[in-house]
């Protein structure tokens, strides 16, 4: 047994405080550079500073809590901003849950533990701007010129923590490797009633835009077989990635056609443009490629039978990120140990600073249940059992 003890009621008093900066019904609304996100994070860092540990602002508004002396260490954390419209555990926990089994780890005497709150993960400028900017994904002078929705950019909204923030970003090479729990997001543990995911493995995520022209024309005098129908286009697609994606993919793998605009989106005319966003996520590389092939035929074919146009642009792809292996033997071990036969090995279908980090040291990540798969929604919760021993099992890992 590990001699880290963590106290279940300080870590929730703590996720419940967090809880109420930007807090909304059960929810929570907490954007990145937000009034209440600063403040949460200034208080994080009295938090930090109360555990023994050093908290640092850096460049970016990404908060750490390092421990004294300059000695190799772990890093546990996730992110305290918050969707929109977003729940209040989603980033929340695994800031809580590594600040916890941080301060544990001191009265118990060590290992020391370093913990982290990343900027903007819910990408109010972008996927997981302080995470890419700290792992060198993102240059600063880069990031700096991306704006949000209104229009600010990231270099204005960064000079609202200037005060608060050191000139130097914080050294990746002091840390020996990065833990995030997290909360599943997803209905896989709660609808097997098990308790713990152990992440083997970050999906891979790609996207296509793409623009069908056909030809705009009269809805009442063109005849069904004279029509190219850019709409009838996209359905024919659909319908044909649905059914041959069935050969290739997994029960784990998604694709989503989440985003489309018709032009001139009118009850009496043939629709004679379409341009929709297809996005598609797996955790192994060579099936997302093989997926990319047929969809690219499926639009050529389609095209050839319907007389229309496929376009293609903005492809984008983030690769799939391997969890260390090492690391995930010592959350499997202390799964086992607090929840036994009550564990899975699971992929992670949604993007998490960890892909990031995996770029300058070995990560992991581990699950707690999500109620119902909600979350990215006021009525995102996980319950305080489940919440208490994703905190004791990071902690028997770190322990190990
Ligand atoms: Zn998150």
């Amino acid at each position: 047994m590990t001699g880290i003890t963590i106290e279940p009621n300080r870590l929730l008093k703590d996720l419940y405080k967090l809880r109420s900066f930007g807090a909304r019904g059960n929810g929570v609304v907490r954007p990145a550079f937000s009034d209440c996100d600063i403040a949460a994070r200034k208080w994080l860092s009295e938090r930090i500073k109360e555990a023994g540990l050093n908290p640092i602002f850096d460049p970016v508004g990404n908060l750490f809590g390092l421990p004294p002396g300059d000695g190799k260490c772990l890093l546990l954390g996730s992110h305290s901003d918050t969707q929109p419209e977003g729940g209040w555990l989603d980033g929340a926990y695994g800031v809580i849950a590594g600040l916890e089994v941080a301060r544990a780890a001191v009265a118990a005497g060590g290992p020391a533990i370093a913990v982290v709150a990343f900027q903007d993960e819910e990408g109010r400028f972008g996927p997981l701007t302080g995470s890419r900017i700290w792992s060198g994904a993102l240059p600063l002078a880069d990031a700096d010129k991306l704006t949000d929705t209104s229009g600010l950019s990231f270099a204005e909204a960064r000079s609202s923590m200037a005060g608060l923030c050191e000139e130097a970003f914080v050294d990746p090479g002091r840390f020996t490797g990065f833990i995030e729990a997290h909360i599943e997001q997803g209905p896989v543990l709660d609808s097997h009633s098990e308790t713990i995911g152990v992440v083997d493995s970050i999906v891979g995520i790609r996207s296509e835009r793409y623009c069908i022209r056909g030809q705009q024309n009269h809805a009442g005098t063109t005849p069904m077989a004279l029509r190219r129908d850019a709409f009838q286009g996209l359905v024919q697609f659909a319908n044909e990635i649905n059914k041959q994606f069935a050969d290739i993919v997994t029960p784990a793998t998604v694709w989503t056609i989440g985003h489309v605009t018709l032009h001139p989106n009118a009850t009496s005319i043939v629709p004679g443009r379409v341009e929709f966003i297809v996005q598609w996520r797996d955790a192994e590389e060579e099936r997302l490629d093989r997926m990319t092939a047929v969809m690219r035929d499926i639009a050529a074919r389609t095209a050839e039978s319907r007389g229309l146009e496929f376009e293609r642009s903005a492809f984008s792809a983030i690769q799939p990120t391997q969890m260390d292996r090492r690391l995930m033997t010592r959350i499997e071990v202390a799964a086992e140990q607090l929840a036994a036969g009550n564990w899975r090995h699971m992929p992670s279908g949604a993007l998490h600073d960890a892909a990031n980090v995996s770029r300058l040291m070995p990560v992991a990540m581990l699950f707690v249940p999500s109620i119902g798969g909600v979350s990215h929604d006021f009525a995102e919760d996980t319950a305080a059992e489940h919440l208490v021993l994703g905190a004791r099992v990071l902690a028997t890992c770190i322990g190990a």
